[in-house]
């Protein structure tokens, strides 16, 4: 058990919270109360250093180029701690903007290229047109995966993926690949936000800040996921033209 709350630090909320990605954190939280755990977030407000060791899980959410270029100015200052903290296994869920300031840099439209924290041998390049639209992905990890995808960059890395495409785009449209899993970092394009509709996903991301947070390997209760279910056979009936 953990004796403390879990600690989950929103990165910048202020500035990467595109397409409602903060959802990310009320479902988090949610399923950590409906079973008991207590869950305490942390905002840690744009411009700040965040103290890594104190966290049990960080979310990273997507952002406009614009934001995007200020954030990673502010997540180089401390490189080297992320480096060895993500070595080190601390639980990371990055999506669209924060995903891509993983890798070595992020190229702007105009050819500009935003360096990122390098954690990951990852690089993202500018691109037209964007791709946007409806996604469902088949990952090793949860099953199906479903969101929805805006953004101008393409990713290439040889990490392993999140998921492969089943429908939309991915990470660049091309090789049928979809975010990135490294150590306990989860980095995907999907937003939706990402969480309340992809249960299993969420109750990973808990499992693995738990045991993070206690060193030892922690099954969750189940819960009901009745409406949760719903939502997903809808998005996929209806947006994703699959039948469930
Ligand atoms: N600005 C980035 C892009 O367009 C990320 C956008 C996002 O987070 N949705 O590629």
């Amino acid at each position: 058990m953990v004796q403390r709350p879990l600690h989950i630090a929103h990165l910048y909320p202020d500035l990467l919270n595109l397409y409602a990605d903060k959802g990310n954190i009320q479902t988090l939280v949610s399923r950590c109360i409906w079973r008991g755990i207590d869950a305490e977030v942390i905002s840690v407000p744009s411009g700040t250093d965040p103290n890594l060791c104190d966290y049990d899980l960080v979310l990273l959410g997507g952002g406009s180029d614009r934001e995007q270029a200020l954030v990673g100015r502010t997540l180089r200052n401390s490189q080297n701690e992320w480096k060895a903290a993500v070595e080190d296994g601390l639980p990371l869920l990055a999506i669209c903007g924060g995903y891509q300031l993983l890798g070595e840099y992020y190229q702007l439209p105009d050819g500009t290229k935003v360096k990122g924290l390098s954690i990951l041998n990852l690089v993202t390049e500018a691109g037209e047109p964007r791709l946007i639209g409806n996604v469902a992905i088949t990952s090793e990890e949860c099953g199906t995966i479903v969101g929805f995808e805006n953004h101008g960059g393409r990713t290439w890395h040889h990490h392993e993926v999140l998921g492969k495409v089943q429908k939309g785009h991915g990470n660049n449209g091309q090789d049928g690949s979809e975010g990135v899993r490294y150590k306990n970092v989860f980095g995907t394009y999907i937003h939706g936000p990402l969480l309340p509709k992809n249960p299993v996903l969420a109750d990973l991301v808990i499992a693995t800040a738990m045991e993070y947070a206690t060193g030892e390997r922690h099954v969750l209760d189940p819960l009901d996921d009745t409406l949760e279910q719903a939502a997903r056979d809808a998005f996929l009936k209806r947006r994703i033209q699959v039948e469930v």
